[in-house]
Order: C-alpha cells, then sequence, then structure tokens
C-alpha cells in the first residue's frame, strides 16, 4: 500500500490507509492508547484499543518514544472528537527509528530560548509554526520566480567563489583556494553585470552571499540568500523598481492566495502592496528627516532610525510599508553605481526599504567603460584587481540596472518575525557554525 500524508486521509469508515510520521505526543488510559502522528502536512490520531490489538502489535506501542518515526497501517473510524473527524484504528506499526530523550519540547509548550532552539535546531524546526515559516518562504521565492520566467528572465547560476573582493575589504571572507587565497561573493552583482555585457538580457540569480561582518542585529546573517535581478537596455534606475515590485507583489500574492493555512496557523493577515510603490529621493530625505526630528548630515548615509521614521511617514503619508529611496550619495556607494550626469553627487542607486527594514539595493549601473574606471579611480580601488570585471566594458555593454532582495529579510518582515536568525534554516552568525 502507498503511504500518504495524514491530511489525505479521508473521511471514510473503515477504508485501509498507511501514514507515516513522527510520534508527536503519546496518551495511555491503559485500554486505550492515543497516539498523535504527524507528518509535514499535519497531523491525525491513532487510536489503539488493547482488547482489539494484538501482543506484538501492543509491545511496539507499549514501547514507543516521543519523537520516533513509525509507520502506521489500518482502518480509518469517525470520530468527532479527533483531529480532522477521523482517526485510524491501527493493524500493523512499523518502528522506523526510535528517538531518544529528546532536549527541545516540539509542541513549543515549554519555552526554550533562541540560542537553545537554534542548538537544536532539527527538532525546533518540527514546530509547525517553524514549519510554516518555510513553507512561506518557499512560496515566496516560487512567486518570485513565477514573475520572472513569466517575463523572460533566465535563471542563472554566477561564482560565488572571487578572486577579489567586489565590495569593500573588511566584510570578505577569504578562502583557501589551491595555493592561492581567494573570497567568498558578498553579492552576484559583479557577474550579473558581465552576463548583461555578455547580451543575456534580463537574468536572475537566487544564491547566496557572505558577509563577514561581525554584525549582531536582528537583522544581519553572514551568509544570507537573495533573488537578485538584472536587466538590460533601461531608460533608467525607475525601471528596475518597476521590475521590483512586481516581484514583491507576486511573491506576497502567491502566499496570500496559497499559504491559507500557514498564515492562519502564525496568526498573520499579509496585505499585498499596492503599485507603485511611494519613492523618496536624495537631498530631498534629508529635509523630510528633519522636519521628523532628525537630523542628518547633508550628503551622508542614514541610519536604521532614519529607516524607521521615514517608514512611519510613508506610512502616514501614503498608507503603504514598502517605499523606495533613490538617489543615494555617489560617495557611501560602490563604483559600479551610475551617478546622474547633470548631478554627479547623486547616484541612480535605489534601496527598497519593508516595514522600516532595508530589504533590497539596487539602482542603475554605469556600463560606460571610461566612467567605470574614473569611479573606480574615484574610490581609490586598485584598477589592476578590477581589471577581469572592468575590462569587459570596452567592448559593448548596453545600460542596465538591477537589485539583490534578501530573501530572509523579506520572510522576517513580512511575517514580523523578531529576529532574522529565525527566518532561515541554519543561520550562520559570527557565534554560529553549527548545526
Ligand atoms: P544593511 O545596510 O542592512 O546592512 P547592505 O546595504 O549592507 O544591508 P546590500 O549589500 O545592499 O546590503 O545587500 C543587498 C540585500 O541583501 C540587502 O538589502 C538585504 O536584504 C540583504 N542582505 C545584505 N546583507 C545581509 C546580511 N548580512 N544578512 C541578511 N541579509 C542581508
Ligand atoms: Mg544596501
Amino acid at each position: 500500500m502507498k503511504r500518504m500524508y495524514t491530511k489525505d486521509v479521508p473521511r471514510k469508515a473503515g477504508e485501509k490507509v498507511k501514514v507515516a510520521g513522527w510520534v508527536r505526543s503519546i496518551r495511555d488510559l491503559g485500554r486505550l492508547k492515543f497516539i498523535i502522528l504527524a507528518d509535514r502536512e499535519g497531523k491525525i490520531q491513532i487510536t489503539a484499543r488493547k482488547e482489539e490489538c494484538d501482543e506484538t502489535l501492543m509491545d511496539i506501542l507499549d514501547h514507543l518514544t516521543k519523537e520516533s518515526v513509525i509507520v502506521v497501517e489500518g482502518r480509518i473510524e469517525l470520530n468527532k472528537q479527533a483531529p480532522g473527524g477521523r482517526e485510524i484504528l491501527p493493524e500493523k506499526v512499523t518502528l522506523l527509528s526510535k528517538a531518544e530523550r529528546i532536549p527541545l519540547d516540539v509542541t513549543g509548550r515549554t519555552k526554550a530560548d533562541l540560542s537553545t532552539r537554534l542548538d537544536q535546531r532539527v527538532l525546533d524546526l518540527r514546530r509547525p509554526e517553524n514549519l510554516a515559516i518555510f513553507k512561506i518562504q518557499s512560496k515566496l521565492v516560487e512567486g518570485m520566480e513565477r514573475w520572472l520566467d513569466s517575463n523572460g528572465y533566465l535563471k542563472t547560476f554566477t561564482p560565488c567563489i572571487m578572486a577579489n573582493a567586489s565590495e569593500g575589504g573588511a566584510e570578505v571572507f577569504p578562502v583557501i583556494y589551491y595555493e592561492r587565497e581567494a573570497f567568498l561573493r558578498q553579492d552576484p552583482q559583479l557577474h550579473r553585470q558581465l552576463l548583461m555585457a555578455a547580451g543575456f538580457e534580463k537574468i536572475y540569480d537566487l544564491g547566496p552571499s557572505w558577509r563577514a561582518e561581525k554584525s549582531h542585529t536582528i537583522r544581519h546573517l553572514s551568509e544570507h540568500r537573495g533573488c537578485a535581478v538584472e536587466l538590460s537596455f533601461i531608460k533608467d534606475e525607475t525601471d528596475t523598481m518597476r521590475v521590483e515590485e512586481e516581484i514583491v507583489i507576486s511573491a506576497i500574492k502567491a502566499v496570500k492566495k496559497e499559504c491559507k493555512e500557514e498564515l492562519e496557523l502564525l496568526g498573520k493577515d499579509v496585505k499585498v502592496p499596492k503599485k507603485p510603490f511611494p519613492e523618496l529621493r536624495f537631498p530631498k530625505v534629508y529635509d523630510i528627516l528633519k522636519k521628523l526630528g532628525k537630523e542628518v548630515e547633508y550628503g551622508g548615509d542614514i541610519d536604521r532610525e532614519s529607516e524607521t521614521l521615514l517608514w512611519k511617514y510613508v506610512q502616514k503619508k501614503y498608507k503603504s510599508d514598502f517605499f523606495f529611496l533613490n538617489r543615494f550619495p555617489f560617495d557611501i556607494k560602490p563604483f559600479y553605481v551610475m551617478r546622474v550626469d547633470e548631478e554627479p553627487q547623486w547616484a541612480r542607486s535605489v534601496d527598497l526599504v519593508f516595514k522600516g527594514i532595508e530589504l533590497s539595493s539596487g539602482g542603475q549601473r554605469e556600463h560606460r567603460y571610461e566612467k567605470i574606471i574614473h569611479q573606480a579611480k574615484a574610490k581609490n580601488l586598485n584598477l589592476e584587481n578590477l581589471k577581469w570585471f572592468t575590462e569587459h566594458f570596452r567592448y559593448g555593454a548596453p545600460p542596465h540596472g538591477g537589485f539583490n532582495l534578501g530573501i530572509e529579510r523579506l520572510t522576517m518582515q513580512l511575517l514580523d518575525i523578531p529576529n532574522i536568525r529565525e527566518a532561515v534554516l541554519f543561520p550562520r552568525t559570527p557565534e554560529r557554525l553549527l548545526p
């Protein structure tokens, strides 16, 4: 007989079924035994009546431990009190894996702190609320890919090991590459740009990036993933913003429509944002912040508090949890961004902010060789080290732009998860490299 998910067990009395999963709880009333069996898609009650079970079966049931993995074959019986209105009367139970005394309460009734939970992440992930987060994350990515695939974007895989540190020095992890030193990428950015020079026109890359900054914030991981998109023949950075909106909307729509049970379990109601998302531009941002009581140096970067203030401002004014920040000062952005030709202090550099936290950075890139070199010089970069990247812009590169949208950040903000460590399966942080 084929095994089925517990949620698919029909309300058909007498039908024979086979299910498998984890023993979530055991209740022993002497002559009656209730077992809750959980699998990825739900749970079901197994009810064993002593007088109806043979000795071998009873022996297995008597020695069951919580979280052991079993296969149950039996007949369906209707029971209003059981979850889903039906239960299984077991005829055969096979123990596949016996669990020892578990170090973490999988039901979540006994609370454990985050660090203990992350030490026991495998057990922690068995909690339905955690599984729900990752079903939603999977759906978010599916929603993004759906839009990208149906709009002609190629799924690409760019390298993670780099010969040079792409953006800055301190935040990059060195690796031993045969006899040489190499680095883990901080962003797939540069190779995405090269694919534009290669004529790929519209691409995306769903891959990891690494940041060696010793951050201990609720929004930084040492390893994170992004939906990184790049497109050619844009008129300016606003074209990338329009694409980004579509992707975000497609992702959230997919969740809203196809993750109803998960959202209910988490007690969340998500709103599909309206397009276009509001846009705030530098240097006007400084004036807005000043009016909100926050003094930021003209030409300087804005901090977390500013992002939150701007979110509240946008929420009030435009009723939106999303907004773009555009035209960042060139001084605080990497060499490859495109500056506004007539106002070179400002770059066509865009962040997307969701509920006060940065979700992505991107915008239009500089595709004109001379300007790229000029800007790299202005940032005091070693031109020789950058040649592997810059030289390809000598042989024909279209105007292009893109962004990298953090997948854990999107998950975290959408579901109001207080710490990004809970929006990633196995977090990598300065202190944590296990499990
Ligand atoms: P922040 O200012 O919030 O530290 P950043 O500007 O350094 O972010 P970018 O280089 O712009 O980050 O990376 C693009 C996107 O990737 C970010 O907007 C964010 O969604 C995500 N991201 C970047 N760094 C991290 C990190 N350490 N942990 C989790 N997500 C990250
Ligand atoms: Mg950024």
